[in-house]
């Protein structure tokens, strides 16, 4: 029997003007004292208070944290949730990137929860989750990770990264609107730009991929293959800010249920060794992981040319599965992200390291049509050292 699990977005409000619903949906809970946990930058440039202020306004008791760091380290996650169980507080906003969202879905639900963070690790944990915590709403002011409607919390560790996962970890309500993303610099839009298309190319090529997560997939690529040269070039590009934030929101749906696959798995060490942002650390990777799992996919790969909105013509699948890979080269060098790891200044000593932490991803690395074993994964990195897409022998 082949069956697939579906699990749904949390109640989601999306496009522009869409924050316009968080009190309405805030006033729906009896809370009183809220935690908002967003970004230092978000508060510096202002935008932070179109959360805060409304609240202030309306006489809720806002404690704002704003300890959230890019790739949030464990450490971070330990303050915070800490601060949660000590605050007493009745409901959770995660304002900011996914570093804010996913601090602030893992603080709701471990503030009910006794230990510390690192027990509730998926590779290394000895805990459970076994409640639900304190109403949370995320709201996304990049367009890239779709925490918002995800059942993960990604936390860096020493040399690579792990993630706390849970459906108790979903938001009650996400709120996606465009409009909070007209801020984000170039080369911020670019990697979270790319991060999204990783989700949606990965959930289609994913063993679990289902009609479902297809549909979104492949949807999620055709509104960001459109719209994200246009949203780095001009920020305030209104209908490209629209269809990145709406991408993102399909292909974070796509990957919670059809799961992402080699790329992530790959680019979690890189993000953790070398503390490069996720969207850059799946960006350098995709072609190299596309190219190398190719034989395992050539029809999805046609469909997802197809989608990028490459023209397939007359070429056979395994023709259209090679323009894929090209196409992947040329979506992340036309906006800007380095190519190779070199790009990076990640030194070619490194391929052990990096390889023994790659082989450790093995929940990911199981949703990859070619499973992907510690001589391939070696490999892979090795072509994305020297800049030239490969294949197995
Ligand atoms: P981020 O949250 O780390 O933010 C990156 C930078 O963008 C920060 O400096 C932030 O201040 C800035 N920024 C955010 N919004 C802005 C705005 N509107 N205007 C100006 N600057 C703004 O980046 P991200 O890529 O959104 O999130 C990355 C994190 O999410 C990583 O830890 C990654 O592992 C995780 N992640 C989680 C999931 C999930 O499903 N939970 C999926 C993918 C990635």
């Amino acid at each position: 029997m082949s069956f697939s699990q579906l699990v749904f977005a949390p109640l989601s409000y999306t496009g522009w003007g869409a924050l316009e619903q968080l009190l309405p949906e805030i006033e729906k809970y009896s809370a009183k004292k809220i935690l908002v946990v967003t970004d230092p930058s978000l508060e510096k440039i202002g935008i932070a208070k179109q959360v805060t202020d409304p609240l202030m306004d309306r006489g809720y008791d806002v404690i704002v944290y704003t300890g959230v760091v890019p790739e949030p380290p464990l450490a971070v996650g330990e303050e915070l949730v800490e601060f949660t169980r000590k605050g007493k507080f009745e409901l959770v906003i995660g304002f900011g990137g996914g570093s804010a969202m996913d601090l602030a879905k893992l603080a709701a639900v471990l503030a009910v929860h006794d230990g510390p963070v690192e027990d509730y690790l998926n590779l290394t944990g000895t805990q459970k989750i076994e409640k639900k915590g304190l109403p949370k709403i995320l709201i996304p002011t990049t367009a890239g990770t779709g925490s918002e409607v995800t059942n993960i919390s990604v936390l860096s560790l020493e040399t690579t990264k792990d993630v706390v996962a849970d459906n108790y970890l979903l938001a009650d309500v996400a709120i996606v609107d465009p409009a909070l993303t007209v801020s984000v610099p170039p080369r911020i839009t670019a990697a979270t730009g790319v991060d999204a298309l990783t989700h949606a190319v990965e959930a289609y090529i994913s063993v679990n991929a289902s009609p479902t997560s297809d549909a979104l997939a492949l949807h999620a690529i055709r509104m960001i293959a459109r719209s994200l040269r246009k949203a780095v070039e001009d920020g305030t590009d209104r209908q490209a800010r629209t269809d990145m934030s709406q991408g993102s929101y399909l292909a974070g749906l796509a990957f919670f249920n059809a799961g992402v696959a080699g790329v992530h798995a790959l680019a979690y060490p890189i993000g953790g060794q070398f503390h490069i942002p996720h969207g850059e650390s799946n960006a350098v990777l995709l072609p190299y992981v596309m190219s190398y799992i190719r034989k395992s996919c050539t029809k999805r790969m046609a469909d997802i040319l197809e989608a990028l909105g490459g023209n397939k013509g007359l070429l056979s699948e395994e023709e259209a599965s090679y323009k894929c890979v090209d196409e992947l080269i040329r979506m992340v060098k036309d906006v800007g992200i380095p190519t190779t790891l070199g790009g990076f200044n990640i030194p070619e000593s490194a391929l052990e390291q990096l390889t023994s932490d790659g082989v450790k991803q093995k929940r990911i690395l199981g949703r990859s049509p070619l499973p992907l074993h510690e001589g391939d994964i070696r490999k892979i990195y090795q072509s994305a050292f020297d800049g030239v897409v490969t294949e197995p022998d």
